[in-house]
């Protein structure tokens, strides 16, 4: 199992448009686009929009809860919380030796300015499933004006950039399909060479 999400709860000004509309949007969108592109993905991939995420995270626990009860395999949940920006990356909360494998898809996602695969925050809606030793990821688009919006009246439909909005699905669509794919090969963790 595959998780793709963002939040559908807004409790602010504004419509939530970037927060978290945009996330919920784009994790439909890996959905669409993957079934569209390249068919019958090898493994799951299930779209989940959380609510509660901004007043206690009820929704991200009660799907874990749920989840835990099922008879499925978490490998990886990867969240959009960020904004509906020009993707940058995206931040893992894993392993190093994780995140070094997620790095090999630089040379595929740099020539469209996706260059930050770093170990990092995974979203607040798929934090309770890390219990499940999945790997959390969260997109990373580019932050410099996400403050003009956020929580603010700003938050709109009008000011999100439907071609910013894309780049974001289709980067969050490109390493959802390697996985879904090829898996999660079994890394062992770093050992700190010190404790030799
Ligand atoms: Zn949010």
């Amino acid at each position: 199992m595959i998780v793709v999400g963002g939040h559908l709860d807004s409790w602010d000004v504004g419509e939530g448009a970037h927060d978290d509309g945009a996330g919920c949007v784009q994790s439909m969108e890996v959905l669409r686009s993957i079934k569209a592109i390249t068919g019958k993905p090898k493994r799951t991939i299930r779209c989940v929009l959380y609510m509660n995420e901004e007043n206690g995270n009820r929704g991200g626990h009660a799907y874990a809860d749920w989840a835990a009860e099922q008879d499925e395999q978490h490998i990886m949940a990867f969240e959009s919380d960020a904004g509906g920006f020009s993707p940058r990356g995206f931040t893992l909360d894993a392993d190093a030796a994780y995140v070094k494998h997620f790095q090999k898809l630089k040379p595929w996602l740099l020539p469209y300015g996706i260059h930050h695969i770093e170990s990092g925050w995974g979203g607040v809606d798929i934090s309770p499933l890390k219990s499940q030793e999945t790997i959390l990821i969260g997109l990373v688009p580019d932050s410099q004006r996400y403050m003009d919006y956020h929580h603010t009246a700003n938050d709109v439909f009008e000011n999100v950039n439907k071609r910013e909005l894309e780049l974001g699905a289709a980067t969050m669509s490109s390493v959802i399909w390697w996985v879904s794919e090829y898996g999660i090969p079994d890394i062992k963790p770093n050992i700190n060479s010190s404790q030799h």
